[in-house]
């Protein structure tokens, strides 16, 4: 099992700073956060990045720990499109594949019970956690059923479905789920070709979020983006790929209106997903018309 996995090299802070050099986030990172620790912090001298001693600790601080096992993945699991085409993604390449759900104050609760029945179906253990922080944080359209929705990103700010700071607490609450099990390898849904404004589903948010979880553990995880460069279209393929088209089609939740499968068929996310279905079923028509077309050529040859 999985060659993918055992040959992925968790990021480290270099790879923070070669994000900044290369790259070219669109949302730069300080540089206080973006620079290499500097020769006074690897002492316990005085750092003139802050101007105060800083005290490295020893290579081995820590009593002794699990150590991640490398044929684990823990996907975060909502139930829609996305996550659950990551699911089945994670199966494909772990051995070991567990779900963690969150329950953040969201107005469409019922999406983890859909969540919960996918991955029961599909053989994986699942968790739901408790985030009903995140509600009581900022106000937004997804967990406050009396703002009234975004249908269309207004010019120069998130729309008003973006939960602030979500995937970021999914992500960091996962990883010490994750590291309690020995789990190594996260999974998430986000992908930045798709990604509605939301500035927590861009490549850099998460490559930038993997350092500093591994700074924060002291850990090698590895966190996957499946989705991250696929748009609607190619996240049907993928999914038809993986032999769910029909589950992903009728069993998810994406709409934000909380219908199931095909949703409610106006709201953001339910034209994002039916744009992308659409797409996917003409080229995959045309795909087969094409391969019909040589197999009849081929037959009146012989
Ligand atoms: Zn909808």
């Amino acid at each position: 099992m999985p060659n993918f996995a055992a040959e992925t090299r968790a990021p480290g802070p270099e790879c923070l700073s070669n994000l900044v050099k290369n790259k070219k986030p669109m949302y730069p990172i300080p540089p206080s956060a973006a620079a290499p620790p500097c020769a006074a912090a690897r002492t316990a001298t005085a750092c003139p990045l802050v101007g105060k001693p800083i005290v490295q600790p020893s290579l081995s601080p820590f009593p002794e720990k699990m150590k991640l096992d490398n044929t684990r993945a823990l996907v975060v699991f909502s139930g829609g499109q996305d996550s659950t085409t990551c699911l089945f993604w994670a199966k494909r390449h772990f051995a070991h594949v567990t779900a963690l759900s969150f329950v953040y104050g969201q107005t469409h609760v019922h999406e983890v019970d859909l969540a919960e029945a996918i991955a029961r179906e599909a053989g994986v253990e699942f968790h739901r956690m408790d985030a009903g922080f995140i509600s009581g944080l900022s106000r937004n359209a997804l967990t406050d059923p009396s703002l009234p929705m975004d249908e269309e990103k207004p010019a120069g700010a998130p729309p008003n479905t973006f939960v602030p700071g979500r995937n970021l607490f999914f992500l960091a609450t996962a990883a010490v789920f994750a590291r309690e099990r020995g789990i190594r390898h996260l999974v998430t849904g986000v992908s930045q070709t798709d990604y509605s404004g939301y500035p927590d589903c861009r490549d850099s948010f998460i490559r930038s979020l993997n350092v500093t979880l591994n700074l924060a553990m002291d850990e090698q995880f590895v966190v996957h983006t499946p989705l991250m460069w696929l748009d609607k279209a190619q996240t049907w393929a993928l999914a038809d790929e993986l032999g769910v088209f029909d589950l992903v089609r009728t069993r998810t939740l994406t709409c934000y209106n909380g219908i199931p499968g095909d949703g409610c068929g106006h709201c953001p996310a339910c034209h994002l997903r039916r744009q992308g279905l659409e797409t996917y079923l003409r080229e995959r028509e045309a795909r087969t018309e094409r391969h019909e077309a040589r197999t009849e050529q081929r037959e009146a040859r012989t």
